[in-house]
């Protein structure tokens, strides 16, 4: 029991954008074209043979070696058996052993419990596995190797054929590259400036700005710029910095970044990265085709651990109701084209970017307001939209970024992207906002948190002329899907015992439950007016499913089903419930309650109604006083 709830808890903690993106990816890894996630599953299925074929596969070699092994062991006793008979050879025979009794030195593994050393490090002396493991715990990255690599490691072309068959006009826009970074490992931005360097066309690029958000290790200050003085050496005038004078969010450094920059276009990137081959090319000759596009790249995975190099497959770029950003299919219309090379319409960017800089300042940038981490990016991608421009993912543009394994600057991303998550819905989503507010258990009226001011952002929407939120669901981004009649949300209590709170219970499975409250996501509960109660957080998304209560109708245990396979059934998935009374299901009237299996334990029962009452934490509106 502690166990799926520690994983519910812990699962919700982790949640942060790039874990999101990861696992979304991870699937799409798995698909081949399909937009389905049903064939998705299946092409699973299949990927799963396939993968049985091939461990049969190696089963097979692994015997060949194995036996090819011993054939070698034997060779081997051959020889020492020769070796032995020749008196002169024992000497020799004495150092050959030596030398392979040091070469056998197992170092002891200092950190078992260290994510960095589950597929790393095995050869590091217990000295060296300290210092790995130190510089690992201040970056959230394995510090230890990058300083270790090449700056100018060669890194897979990850883009497909049809993209390295395509040729480009010489004549493009100029670029601006700007990085941004808060203590960032300096050999990390080094190779990140030698990959810009090495894979932009001399002539396109003009600059490259650095822009150091307030960082405190030292060797960013003297050590960075002896390092830029020598790339302005070969480079005459390429490398410039911005330093924040105090620590201003990533939004701000980004903002910085654009107001230096000079160049036609602006590429805004995160220091921790690797351009890869031709990567600017069709950034730059797709805004001279439209400087109102907003590009984002596509992103592959630098491992946090062994910097190998994991590609990700092309998705559109998407957010949840929380807006912690997600990849999405591709849409219908880009297979269509059946064109490898051709922009993907995305709904929102990732956080880097790329656009015509003049156009991005017309359009307002990016939202100074936003603190810290997140939210920056659905911003942009609603405003681009929204105020004439376009979002779009360029399948031929690939960089490497490295996910890290936690953010040594903020331990719980989820406090900055929920502040600037309202901004967002504040200023762009219109009645939509409120299923931000849902999606983070929040109460609509005081939630508590300060999200600053927003009328400059709210002038700029009046002064652009904007069209609205309900326009951008209807036309960019179908697959978030509104909730209209939720009246009551949060955890649900009944008045005879109100410390324990209604839970999704054990994942997998479909038995609700009654646990102690915590109030993390598996314990928030959706009631719409029309009757269906959403248990466990709210999706609200095509790609995600909701999951609905239901009394079987038989049994004392009430169900979760797939709503949409709910309604499908003929599910008894409705029920009449009002703030401060009995939840009584509409086809067999039977209630939901609470039961004592024992003084400190109740479960979650459906039974003849005895007048239990029960409470939700927040109520819309009206509904319920
Ligand atoms: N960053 C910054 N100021 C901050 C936090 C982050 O300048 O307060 C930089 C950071 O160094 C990185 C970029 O912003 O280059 C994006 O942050 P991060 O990589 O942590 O976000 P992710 O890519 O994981 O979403
Ligand atoms: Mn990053």
């Amino acid at each position: 029991m502690a166990r799926w709830r520690n994983l519910n808890t812990v699962a919700l903690l982790i949640m942060n954008a790039s874990f999101v993106c990861f696992i979304v990816h991870f699937l799409q890894n798995q698909r081949k074209g399909s937009l389905d996630y049903l064939e998705l599953n299946s092409r699973a299925l299949n990927q799963e043979s396939s993968i049985l074929q091939r461990l049969d596969q190696l089963d097979w070699n692994i015997n060949n070696l194995s036996k090819s092994v011993d054939v070698f062991h034997e060779n081997i006793k051959k020889i020492h058996h020769d070796l032995k008979l020749q008196d002169n050879s024992k000497a020799a025979l004495q150092k050959a052993d030596n030398a392979k009794k040091e070469k056998k030195i197992v170092h002891r593994l200092l950190y078992p419990s260290s994510v960095l050393f589950k597929r790393w490090g095995a050869d590091l002396s217990e000295e060296e596995q300290t210092v790995a493991q130190n510089l690992f715990v201040k970056y959230g990255y394995n510090v230890y190797l990058s300083d270790h690599l090449p700056l100018d490691r060669p890194i897979k072309d990850t883009r497909s054929p049809s993209c390295r068959a395509k040729t480009y006009p010489k004549d493009l826009p100029t670029l601006s590259v700007v990085l941004i970074f808060m203590n960032e490992a300096l050999s990390i931005i080094l190779r990140a400036i030698t990959s810009v360097i090495n894979r932009t066309p001399p002539h396109l690029l003009k600059e490259i700005i650095l822009v150091d958000d307030c960082s405190s290790n030292d060797d960013l200050k003297g050590p960075l710029e002896t390092h830029m003085k020598n790339f302005n050496a070969k480079h005459p005038g390429l490398l410039r910095i911005v330093r924040h004078e105090e620590r201003k969010g990533l939004t701000q450094a980004r903002i910085s970044g654009w107001e230096a920059s000079t160049a036609d276009v602006v590429a805004i990137l995160d220091a921790h990265i690797e351009v890869n081959m031709a990567w600017a090319e069709p950034i730059l000759s797709r805004i001279k085709e439209d400087r109102t596009v907003i590009i984002t790249p596509v992103f592959d995975n630098i491992r946090f651990d062994d910097f190998e190099l994991v590609q990700y497959a092309v998705a559109a770029d998407g957010f949840d109701w929380a807006l912690w950003c997600l990849y999405e299919p591709l849409p219908v219309e880009w297979y269509n084209l059946k064109d490898e090379t051709a922009p993907v319409q995305s709904p929102s960017i990732m956080g880097i970017l790329a656009a015509d800089r003049k156009f991005l300042g017309e359009i307002g940038v990016l939202d100074g307001g936003m603190h810290i981490y997140g939210g920056e990016n659905v911003e942009l991608g609603v405003r681009a939209w929204q105020c004439g421009g376009r979002v779009e993912v360029l399948p031929c543009s690939r960089i490497a970024h490295l996910e890290r394994a936690h953010k040594p600057y903020l331990l719980d991303l989820s406090i900055a992207v929920k502040r600037n998550a309202l901004r967002v819905a504040e200023v762009w989503m219109d009645e939509y906002k409120y299923m931000v507010y849902f999606a983070w258990n929040l109460p609509i009226e005081n939630p508590g948190i300060d999200y600053g001011n927003v009328s400059s952002r709210i002038e700029l929407r009046k002064k652009l002329n904007c069209k609205g939120f309900d326009w951008y669901i209807k036309n960019i981004y179908p697959n978030l899907i509104y909730l209209p009649n939720i009246v009551g949300y949060g955890t649900m209590i009944n008045t005879l015992k109100e410390d324990i709170c209604i839970d999704q219970g054990p994942v997998p499975g479909n038995t609700p439950i009654m646990y102690s409250c915590h109030k993390y996501s598996p314990q928030h509960i959706f009631y719409h007016s029309t009757g269906e109660m959403y248990v466990g957080g709210l999706r609200a998304r095509r790609n995600a499913v909701d999951r609905c209560l239901t009394d079987p109708g038989y049994g004392e245990l009430p169900v979760l089903e797939q709503c949409d396979k709910a309604v499908n059934k003929g599910l008894n998935l409705r029920w009449d419930f009002k703030q401060g009374s009995a939840v009584i299901n509409r086809n067999t009237k039977r209630c939901l309650e609470i039961e004592a299996n024992n003084a400190a334990s109740y479960k979650l029962v459906v039974r003849t109604c005895t007048g239990q009452r029960w409470n939700i934490q927040h109520t819309v509106k009206d509904w319920g006083k």
